[in-house]
């Protein structure tokens, strides 16, 4: 039987505004919507008077200043950057241009190249944090205090960031409301994903507050129907390959009923990720580089 996995979509906000979701943080979301960003990069305001900002987002002008005009009066402390993809870490350059304030990351794009064809919205290669955040680091303002949360899997440098004693994380891209999150090797890792799942059942968070979309107000049972999900997903790719389909394209195929075509890459990308781990696993191996076109073969179930 197919994995159900609860998904959110209900999702109320206007562009270009700053909003309270909850006391103490706001949100104005970008008008970048697209089928990786749901309705638009959701950049998060934490306190009042001296805040931080989480995930700024894309290089979008209007976007900067309506942020900034939101916060006429108050100043930005500090800049937190989930990880770098183009629709999160992108305007932290306009943001610290316009404020001083210092950018916080795990470090800089790492995998594929610069300027290579990207699935989902590719690598932001000019970001280079001030302050080089690792997992269990905290980051402490005026009124509030993050733990760093080192979740790989997205990206090689995915952060979230847990807000002290609130039972909130912010989860960037790699647990969201309104769909899977895309695993794209090099950079993405399948095994590293898996990981850092777990990672967050073994946390006592109590709401989600995603880059895209609205809040999981169920975290763990939604992290564990992502799990189940990929699962049954390898299951599928294993019995691909033990009935002779052994590319990638003829897996998406098979396993993807329905697909909107403009997912077409990224779903062949999520097959490829999961045929890197089983070859990890010396469960399955290809006739050379485990690329995309590569033919591959079962070597043990
Ligand atoms: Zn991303």
């Amino acid at each position: 039987m197919a994995v159900e996995i609860p998904f959110r979509r209900d999702f109320a906000f206007e562009y270009g505004k700053l909003e309270s979701v909850v006391p103490g943080i706001r949100r104005i979301v970008a008008n970048n919507p697209g089928p990786f960003t749901f309705r638009g990069t959701g950049t998060y305001v934490v306190g009042e008077g001296e805040v931080a900002v989480i995930d700024p987002g894309p290089d979008l002008e209007e976007h900067v200043d309506a942020l900034l005009k939101g916060l006429e009066g108050e100043h930005i402390t500090h800049i937190l950057v989930t990880h770098t993809h183009r629709d999160h870490s992108p305007a932290a350059a306009a943001v610290k241009a316009a404020t001083g304030a210092p950018t916080y990351g795990f470090g800089p794009h790492a995998g594929g190249k610069r300027g290579e064809a990207a699935v989902e919205e590719g690598g932001d290669w000019d970001f280079m944090p001030d302050i080089t955040v690792k997992d269990g680091d905290e980051i402490v303002g005026p009124g509030w205090r993050f733990e760093a949360v080192h979740t790989p899997g997205h990206t090689s440098n995915h952060l979230c960031f847990a807000l002290s004693d609130s039972g909130i994380l912010f989860s960037g891209d790699h647990v969201m409301g309104w769909s899977t999150s895309v695993i794209a090797p090099p950079d993405g890792d399948m095994a590293a994903y898996m990981a850092s799942l777990d990672k967050l059942l073994e946390r006592r968070d109590s709401i989600y507050w995603p880059t895209h979309g609205p809040a999981i107000t169920e975290p763990k049972d939604h992290v564990r129907a992502f799990i189940a999900h990929r699962r049954e997903r390898e299951s599928g790719i294993i019995a691909c390959l033990e009935t002779g389909i052994s590319q990638v394209d003829a897996m998406v195929e098979r396993l993807y009923v329905g697909l909107n075509p403009n997912l077409r890459r990224a779903a062949g990308r999520s097959v490829l990720a999961h045929l890197v781990d089983l070859a990890g696993r010396g469960i399955a191996a290809s006739d050379g580089a485990l690329t995309v076109d590569a033919t591959y073969r079962l070597l043990r179930r």
